[in-house]
């Protein structure tokens, strides 16, 4: 190993001197997490805070699920080795699991390492499929940061190439607040995006391959359009036309949207999508992803293909435990219900601050839209809550296409009193915050 600098260097300039410049980091002064438990994490500094961005969704369920770190362990004891050569236990069970969960016919699972990973499989397979480059994709969309899922990403600020091995259209229908049909009730609003759709279709040679959407936007700032929008693409459009649908369940999937275990249940009234990709939450901090297709779609490619990590035998049987865990303790109930009382509280929030816009999401995956004294999305005060709830020790996430949103997405296993108490140190600190930035008292 290279020799010790002799003076110390910060770490965080240490991070700077070796890694890109566009990898993105949260806080002024940038948080070390060195451990975690059930639903808090601490810093290199020992402080503790209450985690309600689940480490941005991967731990879905809970820090150190003992559950988890057993069968990783006992895994890695017994067989530290990765290739999809072989035939491996876990693999074929959590394939089996997730096939049967996803509600697709006839189901067939293929593993990956990360979200990125699992859309780009996705895209692979649904335009050789189709014989077809071009993709539908919804506005202020995120599906990841390879060079493909960058050529799906609706939202600029994702999208450092305009360069793309696809053709993409974006549409209409996530994104409520703005946009011509914004003025809209949901019904009108269902058939303007339709009208919207075929129109565009009617204008594009030859066929497409597949519309991409996440059933709520995660990075997009936590949108969606009305419930049943997707089913009225399907059935109006894609059904039609053979465009394949493909739900991105990287951040909806696993019973965290409350009321559904997959975001495109909301959805589902003309039947399941096509493909459906996941990554995040299944493995609980380990890194896994797939794609799970109909048969027909998966079996399309011609040549022999294998992967050295996708499915490798220690995060799919962590992955394995963690689906058990979820599954058992109903934690899609629990997100409901604790979804419920935090937004209940947040709705409270919202009147009494005028920094606060807007309350929406679902389940444990809530969004808070910021704006400034003139009305505007503002980036400025979501940068200051985060600030503000980090000092009160509370971790939370920003996104949205101005930067304005707060997301609120807690491990799924959050227990009514931490519910409370992250919604009492939330209010604190956007209280803070708008005093700060507007210079008011608020009398809360
Ligand atoms: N799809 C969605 C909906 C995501 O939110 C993300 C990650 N934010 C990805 C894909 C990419 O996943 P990963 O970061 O694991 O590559």
């Amino acid at each position: 190993l290279p020799t010790p600098l002799d003076e110390p260097v910060p770490l965080i300039a240490r991070h700077r001197a070796v890694t890109p410049a566009w990898l993105a980091l949260y806080y002024a002064d940038p948080i070390e997490l060195t451990h975690g438990e059930g639903r808090h994490v601490w810093d290199s500094d020992g402080v503790r805070y209450l985690d309600f961005f689940g480490g941005i969704l991967t731990t879905m369920t809970a820090h150190a699920l003992p559950e988890v770190t057993k069968a990783v362990s006992e895994q890695a004891g017994r067989l530290l080795h990765s290739s999809t050569l072989y035939l491996s236990t876990p693999m074929v069970e959590l394939a089996e699991q997730i096939a049967m969960l996803s509600g697709i016919p006839d189901a067939k699972v293929f593993f990956t390492t990360s979200g990125t990973e699992a859309n780009d499989a996705a895209l692979l397979l649904a335009t050789s499929y189709r014989r077809s480059n071009q993709v539908l994709a919804m506005r202020n969309s995120y599906h990841g940061r390879s060079f493909s899922t960058i050529g799906i990403t609706g939202n600029s600020s994702w999208s450092p190439t305009s360069l793309s091995p696809l053709q993409t259209l974006y549409v209409h229908g996530s994104v409520r607040t703005s946009g011509p049909f914004a003025h809209l009730g949901d019904r009108a609003f269902i058939d303007a995006c339709v009208a919207d759709l075929e129109d565009m279709l009617a204008q594009v040679g030859g066929p497409v391959a597949a519309l991409i959407a996440e059933p709520v936007q995660g990075v997009g700032g936590f949108t969606h359009g009305p419930d049943g929008l997707f089913a009225a693409f399907k059935r109006q459009v894609l059904d039609r036309l053979g465009i394949l649908w493909i739900s991105d369940e990287v951040q909806t999937g696993w019973g965290r949207t409350g009321d559904h275990f997959w975001g495109w249940e909301a959805h589902g009234q003309s039947g399941p999508p096509d493909l459906l990709t996941f990554a995040k939450g299944l493995g609980n901090g380990l890194s896994i992803g797939g794609v799970v297709a109909r048969a027909e779609v998966m079996d399309c490619l011609g040549a022999n293909s294998i992967s050295t990590f996708g499915g490798s035998p220690v995060t799919t049987a962590g992955a394995l435990a963690n689906l058990r865990y979820l599954l058992e303790h109903d934690l899609q109930g629990n997100a409901r219900r604790m979804g419920r009382i935090l937004r209940q509280r947040l709705d409270v929030t919202a009147r009494q601050l005028p920094m606060v816009r807007e309350i929406r999401g679902k389940g444990l995956m809530i969004g808070v839209e910021l704006v400034d004294q003139d009305g505007q999305p503002s980036a400025l005060a979501a940068a200051t809550v985060l600030e503000r709830a980090r000092e009160l020790g509370l971790l939370i996430g920003k996104g949205g296409p101005q930067g304005s949103t707060l997301r609120i997405a807690p491990p799924l296993t959050l227990t009514e009193d931490e519910a409370v108490e992250g919604a009492e140190l939330l209010r604190e600190a956007l209280r803070q915050a708008q005093q700060e930035l507007w210079s008011v008292e608020e009398e809360l």
